[in-house]
Parts: C-alpha cells; structure tokens; sequence
C-alpha cells in the first residue's frame, strides 16, 4: 500500500477538503499512474451532494484522468512507465457477461465497478477517483493517450467524450446526414465537435442565441434557437438524429417533431423523469427516442485516436485543487465554458 494525497468530501453538506488515504500497490494486472489533470463532471457535484441517493462517504471524485504511467505489474502488455495513460468512469466489470464479453462494460449484467463512489469487486473497498495523485487500475481499463493532444484539455474526453461519440457512432452519424445537438454545456460542445469531424451537417439547438454563436465557433454548422416558434415550426422533419444533452427531464415534443421519417432522439444527460410523450409524435414518422451511456473500453480508445486524428479536445478553463468547491459553485450556474480541469501539480505542492 502507499499513501496518497487528494480532496474528499466527508458528507453530503460539507465542501471538498484536504484528504489522504491508501491505495494498493499495483498486481500483476495493474497500472500505476501518476495523476496529472483530472476534469470536472457534472456528475462529480451531483455525486459528492447525494443528488441521487445511494453515495458513499468519504468520496474522492473524479473520473476524466489523464497521467503518466510509473509502474506496472508484471503481467502488463499495454503500459510501460511513462506511457501516457487515461481512465474514464469504470475501473472494473464482472467481465464475464455477454455485454462484458462484447466489450460494453459500461452495461455489465452486474453493473460496473465505478472510478468513484463505488466498491472493489473482491475487497469491497471505496474506490478513489482522480482528485488525488495516483491511482492503480487493471490494464483493461486504463487506455492510451494520444502524444500529440493539449493533454489538460484531453481530460474530459474521458466521460463527455466518449458519453457523446458512442451514440453518434452507435447510430452511425456521417456524412450527408443533418444533426442535432440539443443542450450546450461539457457533453453538448463535445457532441458539435465530434458530430462534424465525423462528416455530419450539425446544427447546435439551444434557448440561447448567445450560446448558439459559441456553437458556431465550435464548429456548428447552424443555430437552431428552440424558444423561437417560427423557427422550430420551419426546422420540422429536418433532423435525422438528435443528441440530447440536457442534462434534467424536460418535454422532449417538441424536438421529437425535428426528426425526420426513422430519425432518432438519444438522450445521454437526463437521469430522471422526461414529461409524458405522445405516442403520435412517435407513431407518425416511426420515430425512435434512445439512451446511451459514456461507451466501453475498447470504443474509448477508438475515441482517444479519432481524437489525436482529427486534433479534437474540449475547452476547458484550468483550476486549482483549493478551487474546487467554488467551481462547483459555479457549475451549478452554467458558468464554465465548457469544462473545469484540476490541474493536479496543485495537489502535490
Ligand atoms: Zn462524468
Ligand atoms: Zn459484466
């Protein structure tokens, strides 16, 4: 075991402070890694404030880490030391069942082993996340980053990353096709990026017209401003696959009325209750409303090359660890644009 530094929250009320704990020396199949930025999720907040029942105390968050590789156990194939290495949100499945075997951990039977706010499989233990120095984790579920990527701004790549590529994939976004992406914020400005790099027309669908010039700065290719009526009534069967960011239940009608015949609405920000949805709206035009969440290990790598390939990180504004608690405090307002990164030299100072 070895000791290590990091920020924790001991309940559910009380801020993120100052925190050490343990963590295992690496085993045969583990990978050591020195933590150098970690982004900041929406979920980390939600999480560290009991927003969805269920969290476990004391929580270190934190599941976009990137780092550089200092050890590894002496089954490893994929790592040497100072190998750059990422780790998204699981850092374990039962790998036995037929999701697990089909390479989609993030649906395992037994529901995945989380980076955070979750318990080892054998031990039972809190596992950690990346608010902290260094974690060990399994070779399966760490992947590789690319050399060439702003590497803090490659950080959040690591959930709303691959939470927005695995849908478009899934769904087989590409050229000639119009896309939609409803909701500008950390998965929102990823899905803009990802959609045109993969071929699509993308139009950002936003309530603000100031949000919607960002869009277009980003790479959209249009602006749809969904409070505007006028404007909603002449983007009607337009659409052959939206990507819904919002991240909270909202009447979804209206953007179902976008899709064309056989286009698709998927949702990968709203956990809970959406507004009861006509069955008309989907009937007329065999329209589909699916949900996706973040994407196995196997497609994460994918998604870190095409990344390196087409030179795409997030925009991020960098913080200090001491921050945290008033960037959450500012998350809560909209007001990042579009991801916080800790950068985590400030935790080892
Ligand atoms: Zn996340
Ligand atoms: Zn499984």
């Amino acid at each position: 075991m070895f000791k290590v530094k990091a920020y924790a929250t001991p309940a559910p009320d009380a801020p993120l402070a100052p925190f050490s704990f343990e963590r295992r020396d690496p085993g045969p199949h583990d990978v050591r890694i020195d933590i150098l930025y970690c982004g900041v999720c929406h979920s980390d907040l939600h999480q560290a404030r009991d927003d969805w029942g269920g969290s476990l105390y004391p929580m270190v968050p934190g599941h976009e880490i990137v780092g550089r590789v200092v050890a590894v156990g002496e089954h490893v194939t994929k790592f040497k030391a100072g190998d750059l290495a990422g780790i998204g949100c699981m850092v374990d499945s039962c790998r036995r069942c037929e999701p697990c075997e089909a390479g989609e951990e993030q649906y395992c039977c037994e529901g995945f082993t989380g980076t955070y706010n979750s318990r080892e499989r054998e031990t039972k233990n809190l596992t950690f996340g990346g608010y902290s120095e260094q974690i060990v984790v399994e070779q399966r579920f760490v992947v590789k980053v690319p050399e060439n990527l702003d590497l803090k701004a490659v950080a959040p790549l690591l959930c709303a990353g691959i939470t927005t590529y695995s849908p478009l994939r899934h769904w087989k976004v590409g050229k000639g096709q119009n896309v939609g992406i409803v909701g500008l914020g950390g998965l929102g400005h990823m899905g803009v990026k990802l959609a045109k790099a993969m071929g699509a027309r993308v139009t950002m669908i936003t309530t603000s017209p100031e949000k919607g010039k960002d869009a277009l700065r980003l790479g959209a290719d249009e602006v749809l401003v969904s409070r505007d009526d006028e404007a909603m009534k002449k983007a009607r069967g337009k659409f052959d696959f939206l990507l819904n960011t919002i991240p909270v239940g909202h009447d979804i009608n209206p953007y179902l009325a976008l899709l064309k015949l056989d286009g698709a609405m998927v949702l990968v920000g709203a956990l809970t209750a959406l507004d009861p949805v006509q069955g008309v709206n989907l009937i007329f035009g065999r329209k589909t409303v699916a949900g996706s969440l973040i994407g196995g290990m196997a497609e994460t790598q994918e998604m870190l090359d095409f990344c390196g390939e087409h030179n795409i990180v997030s925009d991020i504004e960098m913080i200090r660890i001491d921050e945290i608690n008033a960037a959450y405090e500012r998350m809560l307002k909209n007001d990042v644009r579009y991801r916080f990164v800790i950068d985590i030299a400030s935790l080892k100072a």
